[in-house]
């Protein structure tokens, strides 16, 4: 695994093409002069090199590092050479890494054998921190925290809690070193290579129906039959072009992304990715199940107790796994928090709030900072009165959405050249508040699909044509996996609080159907009323985002007052992400709807987002002025309806505080609103995606920024 600031080296890569460099390096932070060319940037027309593979993985998260292991376990087992290529657009695997974190070891066993084997197969333990000992549920109510019975779902025998960040460090280095995965670390995918004519059966051909009715469980919205056209299949993965500046014109440091043309891509990107929801609408591949649903959850890592494993003055409790309910969120708003005793005298500590919350005035930054004044936290976080005391401190923080839709909203899984692993389709079993088992499971079957698809496609090509593969076992797989039936178990116990019953009735409901039903039921809840179904079949827009409602049907929330250092202003947390970002590039937080974005990136919108979501007739190509007065309006008519309507949300939802609505002081900047205008410091974004998922104008697209840039996380 290279790392940041190495230069990169291709000898490996034995079928490269001819003009490719020997060696070519990543910049991966600021460069003190970028001198900018006249030439304006236009992705369009950027001459790429390529290197071709045979399975190009965009993301080095659980999913995407297993499906890499598992392809090349059967290039040993069936003697058939792969090549594999993980992109990665952290400086280094695992930096991009957040998550709770109680690990569920099933797909682990399965993958690698048991944890006693590896120090002998792989030359290194496992960082598999400290086994679960205990778990509880407390309700917080404001000076209290009353135990109350969880859910079987949440019983941790045998679990690990972890750090996501150096589990996958450490899978990255196993699929590396030991399995021969090639992982590029500072590359991130921009876009989606797709062929250049139809050459493709449409992914539903057989699944129609089926998906909707028997697999999601939600009936079908669309009974028409699929059409009979061919589509076009993707062919691998761009990667971003860098030295690009912020007024949007080449540097002199200017370097073009790759091709990697591969015979199947797998994404896995995590929750909400950028490429994942191209594909999700080009193949329309929530065409029979729900939108996506998202939680956002805050964390924190604290040090409470010496790291040689004594437990201090008594509060660490090494392996006691705690969730809560109740405060710091009011009845009507989803959500909780999380307490998990880590190994070495740490303890992680989080907030999850349901990004479906109404009241605009919401700060999910400022509710988890008044969690930790709560007196069951206070005691944990502030040292005694004891004259042993230890004196906790807080070493990590970090934030990233997380998927909730469960069984209801997994997509059709397959797509001409490729597939959806992990989290970029979205298997978190919410009710366990776990989703790396079966990231890491669905990026195994993910990795024996490819495989098969490779050798199939090999057989039904011929000299003039190369069948795409197809990926339709892995879907199959899927729902005869135990993925699906820990999904189909749980599948009413979110959507159970967006009933009439309310969050109370749905916390009820849920109770009664850990407990006794087990989703034994022939019923299955939705998301969202059948009627509005239609709006959210494809990847945009955020069912969250319409749940926000207007400022006007709100009150400001009072916060209490920052108690640092137990709790402390947003700047200070994101001090300790250790984010950066090159500043002279454009903004990767784009003013822009997806489908506006991609008509930027790729021009012929219709084609790349798919017929159904065709909108405007406008793809002719616009002048740099043409296409500056553009974004200008959009920005313009964003500060509009969200400093108006919705009392500049952004400004408070965001954990990184990148987005200001500020005066505009000359009232005459082009973008600016009625004296206001928008700055997005892009170089503190930590990557969550909330901001896209929320926004309820939905004209925010995340995109990757230049590689490497973004947070440096290492213990979340
Ligand atoms: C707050 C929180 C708490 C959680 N708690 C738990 C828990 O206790 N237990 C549990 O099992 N699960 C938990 N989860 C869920 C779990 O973290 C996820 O299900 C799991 O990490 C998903 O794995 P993944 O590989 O699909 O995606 P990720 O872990 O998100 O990894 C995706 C990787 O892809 C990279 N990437 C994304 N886009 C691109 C691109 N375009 N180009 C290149 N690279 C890209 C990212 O940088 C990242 O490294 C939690 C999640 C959150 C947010
Ligand atoms: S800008 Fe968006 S993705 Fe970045 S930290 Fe803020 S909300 Fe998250």
């Amino acid at each position: 695994m290279f790392r940041r600031n190495q230069t990169l080296s291709f000898r490996r890569c034995s079928r490269l093409i001819s003009n490719f460099p020997q060696r070519v390096s990543r910049r991966i932070h600021a460069t003190p002069s970028r001198r900018e060319n006249a030439e304006p940037y236009d992705p369009r027309s950027v001459e790429r090199v390529e290197d071709e593979v045979d399975v190009c993985i965009v993301g080095a998260g659980p999913a995407g590092l297993s499906a890499a292991i598992r392809i090349k376990q059967l290039e040993r087992e069936k003697g058939k050479e792969v090549r594999v290529v993980v992109l990665e657009k952290g400086g280094e695997v695992g930096s991009h890494i957040l998550s709770g974190c109680v690990l569920e070891p099933r797909a682990l066993h399965e993958l690698l054998g048991p944890p006693t084997t590896y120090a002998d197969a792989y030359g290194s333990e496992a960082p598999l921190g400290q086994p679960a000992t205990s778990s509880k549920m407390l309700l917080l109510t404001e000076k209290m925290a009353i135990p109350i019975p969880h859910p079987p779902q949440m019983n941790n025998h045998g679990n690990h809690i972890i750090s996501l960040s150096q589990f996958t460090r450490w899978l990255a280095t196993v699929a590396e070193e030991h399995y021969g995965v090639e992982i590029y670390p500072g590359f991130a995918g921009a876009g989606l290579l797709f062929s250049e004519e139809p050459d493709a059966d449409d992914p539903w051909i057989g699944w129609e129906g089926q998906w909707g009715n028997s697999i999601t469980k939600i009936g079908s919205a669309n009974n028409a039959p699929t059409s009979s056209n061919k589509v076009k299949s993707v062919q691998g993965v761009i990667t971003n072009d860098v030295g690009i500046s912020k007024a949007g014109f080449q540097t002199s440091n200017f370097e073009p992304g790759m091709i990697f043309r591969s015979k199947v891509t797998l994404l896995a990107e995590g929750a909400h990715g950028s490429l994942s929801k191209i594909a999700l609408s080009k193949y329309n591949l929530r065409k029979e199940s729900e939108g996506p649903t998202y939680g956002f959850g805050l964390k924190e890592v604290w040090r409470i107790a010496p790291d040689d494993g004594s437990e201090g003055d008594g509060r660490y409790k090494p392996g006691e796994v705690v969730h809560t309910l109740g405060r710091p969120l009011d009845n009507s708003t989803y959500g909780g928090g999380w307490v998990y005793h880590m190994d070495k005298g740490l303890v992680s500590i989080g907030l999850v709030v349901g990004a479906d919350w109404s009241n605009p005035y919401r700060s999910p930054y400022r509710d988890f900072q008044k969690m930790k004044h709560h007196p069951y936290l206070r005691k944990l976080l502030t040292p005694s009165s004891s004259p042993n005391t230890y004196t906790p401190s807080r070493i990590a923080y970090g934030a990233r959405v997380l998927v909730e839709g469960g069984l209801q909203s997994v997509p059709l899984l397959h797509f001409p050249g490729g597939a959806l692993i992990g989290d970029s389709a979205g298997f978190v079993n919410i009710a366990k508040i776990k989703g790396v088992h079966n990231s890491m499971k669905t990026g195994m079957m993910g990795g024996e699909g490819a495989f098969n698809a490779l050798n199939s496609s090999e057989e039904d090509s011929t000299e003039e044509s190369v069948k795409p593969a197809n990926l339709s076992s892995y879907t199959e797989a899927f729902t005869k996996s135990w993925v699906y039936d820990d999904l189909h178990e749980v599948r009413n116990m979110r959507p159970a609080f967006n009933t009439r019953l309310g969050v109370f009735g749905g916390a009820m409901y849920s109770g009664v159907d850990s407990l006794l039903l087990k989703g034994r039921t022939p019923w299955t809840f939705r998301h969202t009323k059948s009627s509005d179904r239609e709006k959210y079949m494809n990847a945009t827009p955020s069912m969250d985002s319409r749940h926000t409602q207007k400022a006007s049907r709100h009150k400001p929330i009072d916060y209490p007052a920052y108690e640092p250092p137990l709790s402390t202003d947003l700047l200070t947390s994101v001090s300790l992400t250790s984010t950066n970002h090159e500043e002279d590039q454009p903004e990767h937080l784009r003013v822009a709807t997806l489908r506006e974005y991609v008509r930027e990136w790729y021009g012929d919108e219709a084609n790349v987002l798919g017929e159904h979501a065709k909108g405007s007739d406008e793809t002719e190509s616009k002048t740099h002025e043409g296409l500056l007065h553009e974004k200008q309006k959009r920005r313009r008519e964003h500060v509009q309806k969200n400093v108006e309507e919705y009392a500049g949300l952004l400004g408070r939802a965001c954990p990184a505080g990148v987005y200001e609505y500020v005066e505009d002081e000359t009232g005459t900047s082009p973008d600016g609103w009625n004296g206001k205008k928008l700055v997005i410091n892009a170089q503190n974004c930590i990557h969550c995606k909330l901001c896209d998922v929320k926004v309820p104008t939905q004209d925010i697209t995340w995109t990757v920024p230049e590689g490497g840039g973004g947070p440096k996380y290492t213990v979340t």
